[in-house]
């Protein structure tokens, strides 16, 4: 505290002189703010703000009101400050069973089918090694196949990528090229490191994703579709052989609805000229875990709600800050305020917005995140992405004004600069950092909180958010106001998509 008040004082008549409108918002923001809005976004009354819940829509309502008292432009194309997303909600059926050859799978123990209804199918099983198909490089798993009325058995993954991300990644597309070459089934071979029964229960719920654009994927075309935990019996090895093996295959109580969330957006318009049709994106995700078991953490009748105060009130809280102060001292350059939904089930709102955004990507020049699991050292900013976007020296003019010093991309074990928002945009070629608070790496102090119940309002040291904020827009301020645009380092494994976006 001692420090930020001392460098205040040297700061003030700096600013006095060189802005016209005197000390900019940022360093007047009262500490009763960013707590008022932390106490109102992760009270118990949000239940956890998990999306497509109402809880999710009332804080979105929320930050929405504060754009509009701050006087924010909508984005082209909205009548308001929602950009709207459909989802679709996936309960796996409640009974299934495939026996192959004579072994018998069944749901729930060594089976687990995520969609599609079958009514005592009797076909073949056909292996297809990945069942991955890639128009590029010429791969066809299907190649000289017959796959039509069959049901097909595949590897995990593709043929470039067996980590659990990129089998995450392909399931959609793997189960819509069995889908077009007339497979009626497609079940991958459970071979992952992590335990069985920790995928079974981490997917046999609702599961919500983006809804698929593609027409062809309506819902009266699911295959069935789903894991198995292979049995050694020896099919695998005939399958693999080229033999056919018989099949049957009994699939109950799958069911599929379209539901919405939104993003949040509203434009603060730059005030230079030349600079103004540029944007500085500030990102932070508004949406948690919920309630229960949807929690994923362990929880009690008396405490079931994971309010998310830390991750990512804190962020969303900074994001809001930022609007205001920006909005009443605006900086040259134009700036977006993006609140997105979904990150939790797989940063979905940030995808969706970067494949559907509102202001051109390649008039988007540098994204500034904001999110986090907590924080375990108070001096600190946390930074992830330090080093990457020749952004270094404002960022840390930004942070150390208010007496705190940045931490350069914490728990490199975890990799979370491909585990947040930032990188839906960076993956398009955007220059992104993430602001997170103050994170020395992931130690005890993260870990008591980190998408637990106990990460409540009345755990926040909000003398800390209060300069946390500041941080956050003071150092959007300085990057939108700067005469250079942020650029990738060279040789950054997103400088390729940078210069693809803005042809250079
Ligand atoms: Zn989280």
């Amino acid at each position: 505290m001692k420090r930020s008040g001392f460098l205040l004082l040297l700061v003030i008549p700096f600013f006095a002189l060189s802005q016209d409108s005197g000390i900019p918002a940022e360093f007047t923001l009262e500490k009763s703010e960013p707590e008022a809005h932390l106490r109102f976004l992760a009270s118990d009354e949000l239940q956890g703000r998990r999306t497509t819940e109402m809880g999710n829509n009332i804080a979105a309502r929320y930050i929405a009101a504060q754009l509009e008292a701050y006087g924010l432009k909508t984005a082209p194309g909205l009548e308001g400050y929602f950009q709207p997303i459909a989802f679709e909600a996936v309960t796996p059926p409640r009974q299934a069973s495939f026996t192959l050859h004579k072994t018998v799978y069944t749901q729930g123990e060594n089976l687990l089918l995520l969609t599609g209804n079958a009514d005592n199918l009797k076909t073949e099983a056909v292996f297809v090694n990945y069942g991955w198909i890639d128009e590029e490089s010429g791969h066809n798993d299907y190649q000289g196949l017959d796959v039509k009325g069959k049901i097909v058995l595949a590897l995990p993954g593709t043929p470039d990528g067996q980590d659990p991300m990129s089998i995450f990644n392909a399931m959609k597309t793997k189960r819509k090229l069995a889908r077009q070459q007339g497979a009626v089934a497609l079940i991958e071979l459970y071979r992952l490191q992590f335990p069985w029964a920790f995928f079974r229960s981490f997917f046999d719920k609702e599961n919500l994703s983006l809804a698929d654009e593609d027409a062809q994927d309506s819902p009266g075309q699911d295959i069935v579709y789903g894991w198995m935990q292979e049995e050694q019996d020896g099919n695998f090895q005939r399958l693999q052989e080229g033999k056919k093996l018989k099949a049957t295959l009994t699939s109950k109580g799958f069911s599929r609805r379209t539901t919405f969330s939104q993003n949040v957006i509203g434009i603060i318009e730059g005030t230079d000229p030349q600079l103004r049709d540029e944007y500085v994106l500030l990102t932070a995700h508004y949406d948690h875990v919920g309630t229960g078991k949807n929690g994923g953490g362990a929880f009690t009748p008396q405490d079931s709600i994971f309010n998310g105060a830390r991750d990512n009130g804190m962020g969303t809280v900074a994001l809001i800050s930022a609007a205001k102060a920006l909005s009443k001292d605006r900086p040259r350059r134009s700036v977006i305020i993006l609140a997105v939904t979904g990150e939790e089930l797989g940063l979905l709102g940030s995808k969706y917005y970067s494949e559907h955004p509102l202001i051109p990507l390649d008039k988007t020049i540098f994204n500034l995140n904001t999110d986090g699991a907590g924080y375990n050292d108070v001096s600190y900013v946390s930074v992830v992405g330090f080093g990457r976007t020749g952004t270094d020296a404002l960022v840390e003019a930004g942070v150390n004004i208010f007496g705190l010093d940045v931490f350069p991309n914490p728990a490199p074990e975890q990799n979370l600069y491909d585990r947040s928002d930032n990188v839906s945009f960076a993956s398009k070629g955007v220059p992104a950092i993430q602001f997170t608070p103050g994170t020395t790496g992931f130690d005890e102090k993260i870990s008591k909180y980190y998408h637990q119940v106990g990460d409540n309002p009345d755990t926040i040291d909000y003398g800390y958010l209060h300069k946390f904020c500041q941080a956050f827009a003071r150092t959007a301020r300085l990057i939108a106001d700067d005469n250079a645009r942020p650029q990738w380092r060279n040789g950054d494994k997103y400088e390729k998509a940078g210069k693809e976006l803005y042809g250079e």
